[in-house]
């Protein structure tokens, strides 16, 4: 697939440093946005070292660029670029000088390009679309906003109808989700995909910098996160984090999906050959039935929080099982035969309840609605349900809150009474937003050994990352990426 790097600098010394750049990773084309310049360049030849083909691109404000000087310059400046050498003027659908300046200019391509920043039209309408830019330049370019996995759908669609009638068009997401129409740019059929100069200096929403779209050419490993909403998800960071570390060709991207779009997701994996995904609230049970089949993890929990595709097979997984065994290893505790409390009776829970009844512990459920805990333990023989006042007068060894109590945005408290922490326990806390909750602060006053979600976090990340590459992440390098994220 050819890229083109999108310069967007003030200076003119800077469009050519960062052009020289570019083409020393391997850019394809240099679009350089004029409109983002403090001045127009009155030397063009400046340029005349940059020696991949160049788009010269003067968007208004209007048409969603940031050009709002003497309009009246346009035409003129474009004309300038043509005959400078630039290959290709990227003109607005909705430009009065579109016509007149493809008419006059000779040897240099003009691409009509369509921008809508709100929606994305159904897959025929953006057949429509292409083909009316496609017939008013060289080059049709059409980018539409992506605001659900239907419309990534659409572009995909709309892309396999275009690439049948040989025309020569790029078709864009934009918006986070709109990322995998640019790394999946060749299977849209586009003739070349964009990406920016460097990270801090995007011309889109969800456009990727050139050294990851390098990174990302030929075999890659595309993996992301699902659920709804997903505005709150560490992952991201902590997964691009190993990915970056082992400089393999991968990426982690948010894919977040409402319940009627599961289906639409499933697909997209198979369609796309995506890795593999981790599974978040609320889908984590709801996916089941659009996979081919569960690992042993995902049956004993019955839920799914990681899914990997094998050749097209959809394999549910559940590797937060994992993720509270690396914890309890860490604090070198054994569960077995360990006097236990589980607080809360959610998915979390129930993966507790199988790590600690497949390390034989003596366990106890307690949680907000009574019945909630009551079908948790008709899963789990030997698993007593208890009241809060019925807590009191044990002696615990072992202390897990699988409920949100503690996280931010909840009510900083403690899920238990106080008088249950003692020294030498073992508290661990699901949450890790914030790495030290009320919970663990009480529990290191009373001197027990206290486990923050993090670890679990990073642990059943880990396991994840294993599944979709086969590669080992440094603990440490995830870890750090985290707590970046909650500084
Ligand atoms: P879930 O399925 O929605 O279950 C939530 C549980 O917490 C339920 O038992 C619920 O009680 C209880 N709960 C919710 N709000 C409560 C409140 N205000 N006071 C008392 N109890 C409350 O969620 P989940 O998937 O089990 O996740 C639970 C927590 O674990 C979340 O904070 C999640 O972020 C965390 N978690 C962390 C990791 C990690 O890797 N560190 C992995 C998975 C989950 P009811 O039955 O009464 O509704």
């Amino acid at each position: 697939m050819r890229i083109c790097t999108s310069i967007a600098e003030s200076e003119t010394e800077n469009v050519l440093r960062y052009s020289q750049r570019a083409e020393e990773l391997g850019t394809d084309l240099i679009e350089i946005r004029f409109d983002y310049m403090k001045e127009l360049p009155e030397d063009m030849e400046v340029f005349d070292e940059i020696e991949v083909p160049m788009i010269a691109t003067l968007r208004t404000k209007e048409q969603g660029g940031e050009y709002s000087r003497d309009k009246t310059l346009i035409r003129g400046f474009l004309l300038l670029a043509a005959l400078e050498g630039f290959s290709y003027l990227d003109i607005d659908e909705s430009s009065n000088i579109l016509k007149a300046i493809r008419e006059e200019v000779v040897g240099t391509h003009i691409i009509c390009s369509h921008h809508d920043f709100e929606s994305t039209p159904s897959s025929d309408d953006i057949v429509d679309i292409v083909d009316r830019c496609a017939r008013k330049g060289d080059l049709a370019k059409a980018a539409f906003r992506v605001q659900s996995l239907k419309d990534l759908r659409s572009i995909f669609e709309g892309g396999k109808v275009l690439s049948n009638k040989e025309l020569n068009f790029v078709l864009i997401g934009m918006g986070a989700l709109g990322t995998l129409t640019r790394i999946f740019a060749d299977r849209i059929g586009s003739s070349f995909t964009y990406c920016a100069a460097r990270e801090e200096k995007t011309t889109a929403a969800g456009q990727l910098d050139l050294e990851t779209m390098k990174r990302l050419e030929g075999e890659k490993i595309v993996t992301g996160i699902t659920g709804y909403p997903l505005s709150h998800s560490m992952s991201p960071p902590i997964m691009n984090a190993a990915f970056e570390d082992l400089s393999l060709p991968g990426i982690y991207l948010a894919l977040p999906s409402k319940d009627d779009e599961l289906e639409v997701l499933t697909d997209l994996i198979r369609d796309l050959n995506i890795r593999g995904l981790n599974v978040t609230i609320p889908h984590k049970e709801r996916i089941i039935p659009l996979l081919d089949r569960l690992d042993e993890s995902a049956e004993k929990v019955g839920a799914v929080n990681t899914v990997v595709n094998r050749s097209g097979e959809l394999v549910g997984s559940n590797t937060d099982v994992i993720g509270i065994e690396e914890t309890f290893k860490r604090a070198g505790v054994d569960a077995e035969g360990k006097k236990s409390l589980i607080i809360g009776a959610g998915g979390a829970a129930r993966s507790c309840a199988v790590f600690l009844s497949d390390h034989g512990a003596d366990m106890f459920v307690y949680n907000r609605t009574r019945s909630n805990a009551e079908t948790l333990a008709e899963d789990f023989s030997g698993l007593t349900v208890a009241e809060e006042d019925e807590l009191d007068g044990h002696d615990f060894e072992v202390i897990v809150n699988c409920t949100p109590v503690g996280m931010k945005g909840f009510p900083d408290k403690v899920p238990i009474p106080t008088s249950l922490l003692r020294k030498d326990q073992m508290v661990m806390d699901m949450v890790y937003n914030p790495p030290r909750t009320r919970l663990l602060r009480e529990a290191d006053k009373a001197g027990a050994m206290a486990y923050s979600g993090m670890n679990m976090l990073i642990h059943q990340a880990i396991a994840g990352f294993e599944k979709w590459t086969g590669k080992s992440p440094d603990y440490e390098v995830m870890a750090g990426a985290l707590r970046r994220e909650l500084e």
